[in-house]
């Protein structure tokens, strides 16, 4: 092991990170808010505030309008007699038996819906919406809905007993684009403050692992666009994680437009150009997690004279414990302490390239000589152990034998997409593409 890290004895990566601090409180995020507090408007019902240790959220009269209004209607009322509705949002399935009693209904058919509903609904947490029709004091149907618009519907049959039937989900689809300039702080506080969600940030940032050493290829002032679809339920609430579907990323030197795909016979979907080409490469150029690099976009030379020429490889700069992967499928061939190195992963891919991770905060615990490990598996976390005076990932790429700058090689394409596949990608791209052009 003939490595010797950071010859300069100064290196601080702190040093010439921005003044700004790492773990600057991130700016307001507009997140989904809770479905109850979206749903617009909830007159609050005076003189009928119910208190169930709390299960009762919010107490809300059905908007005249609103499509969600009874999924199964409820049996024609005989002439005569009023009915009254009620939508409550309670905590959990076990809220419904002593919900419904405290609206006045008999406790025999206050459980005896509460047991048809826990069965139709089976095990399940989280809030749920109780849509209650009374005829009088008597219960006349009810659903209990998941944010989906998922759930059971429970009404009185031709004999007057209460039936069951369960409801389907009803889900639409709808695609949405953000687009943002860099802040020069970090991709996560840029993305965030343009919109993007925060769940979507680690995944947008990541998408561009393989095109872009986001350390330093990226700069203050360059375009991204994300573009997302969202499932959206008959009220028009977002339901569950939006999904990420498009990334852009467009710097001085070059421009990536994204597209995510599953081809046919893949578990999972993968990033392709418009062209169908995918974005994976042999070697990831940021095999850090990128929306944690933490500031410095366009640092391109260390303050110290001779940086690039001195320093044999390439320095991220992230918080402690900062995801590391590996940048491509490898054998492990050393994983343990290392004099100045630190913490010290080297990995050997199957072409013979080697890759090098140095002072890793941790490695994790199934990276030992000899274990195989895949392309963007996680090999430890960003540390500061070694000589090293700031939490970073000292990064090298081992040709033969000799460090090369990672940012010169050529890693090689990325697969196409079979020709069999094309028309179908093609739809799904165009599909985007015009989205887009209409959000613009
Ligand atoms: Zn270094």
């Amino acid at each position: 092991m003939q490595h010797r890290d950071d010859p300069e004895p100064s290196y601080d990566p702190r040093s010439w990170s921005r003044p700004r601090p790492v773990a600057a409180p991130m700016p307001p995020i507009a997140k989904a808010a809770p479905a109850a507090a979206r749903r617009n408007p909830i007159p609050l019902l005076a003189g009928v505030a119910v208190t169930l240790g709390g299960a009762i959220l919010a107490y809300a009269a059905r908007p005249a309008n609103d499509p969600a209004a009874a999924p199964t209607p409820a049996p024609a009322a005989p002439v005569g007699v009023s009915y009254d509705q009620r939508v409550l949002n309670i905590a959990s399935a076990t809220a419904i038996a002593p919900t419904l009693r405290s609206l006045g209904i008999a406790p025999a058919d206050a459980d005896r819906t509460a047991d048809l509903a826990q069965q139709a609904l089976g095990d399940t947490s989280g809030l749920l919406r109780l849509d209650v029709t009374l005829a009088g004091a008597t219960l006349h149907a009810a659903t209990v809905t998941h944010a989906d618009g998922g759930g059971v519907a429970i009404e009185r049959g031709g004999n007057g007993a209460l039936v069951a039937k369960p409801l389907t989900a009803r889900l639409t689809r709808r695609l949405r684009f953000v687009r943002g300039e860099l802040d020069g702080n970090s991709f996560y506080s840029s993305a965030v403050a343009a919109g993007v969600s925060d769940v979507l940030v680690g995944p947008f940032a990541n998408a561009f692992r393989y095109d872009f050493d986001i350390q330093r290829e990226i700069s203050a002032g360059d375009v991204f666009e994300a573009g997302f679809e969202e499932r959206i339920n008959a009220d028009g609430d977002v339901v569950g994680t939006p999904r990420l579907v498009y990334a852009s990323l467009a710097t001085a030197a070059k421009t990536r437009a994204l597209y995510q795909y599953r081809l046919p016979g893949d578990a999972e979907a993968e990033w392709f150009d418009s062209s169908g080409r995918s974005s994976r490469r042999s070697l990831m150029r940021t095999p850090v997690d990128a929306a944690r690099i933490s500031s410095g976009f366009g640092m391109r030379g260390h303050p110290i004279l001779g940086f690039r020429k001195m320093h044999r490889g390439t320095d991220f700069a992230a918080p402690t414990g900062t995801p590391v992967f590996a940048a491509g499928d490898a054998t492990v061939t050393f994983a343990a302490m290392k004099g100045p190195n630190g913490n010290f992963v080297r990995l050997r891919h199957d072409n013979g390239w080697e890759t090098l991770y140095l002072h890793l905060n941790r490695i994790a615990p199934a990276i030992v000589p000899g274990s195989r490990v895949g392309q963007g598996t996680q090999i430890g976390e960003v540390g500061t152990t070694g000589r090293s005076t700031g939490p970073h990932l000292h990064y090298e790429v081992h040709i033969d034998g000799q460090a090369v700058d990672p940012m010169s090689i050529e890693t090689g394409g990325g697969r196409a997409i079979p020709t069999a596949a094309m028309a179908a990608f093609r739809k799904v791209r165009d599909a985007i593409d015009a989205k887009r052009a209409e959000a613009m």
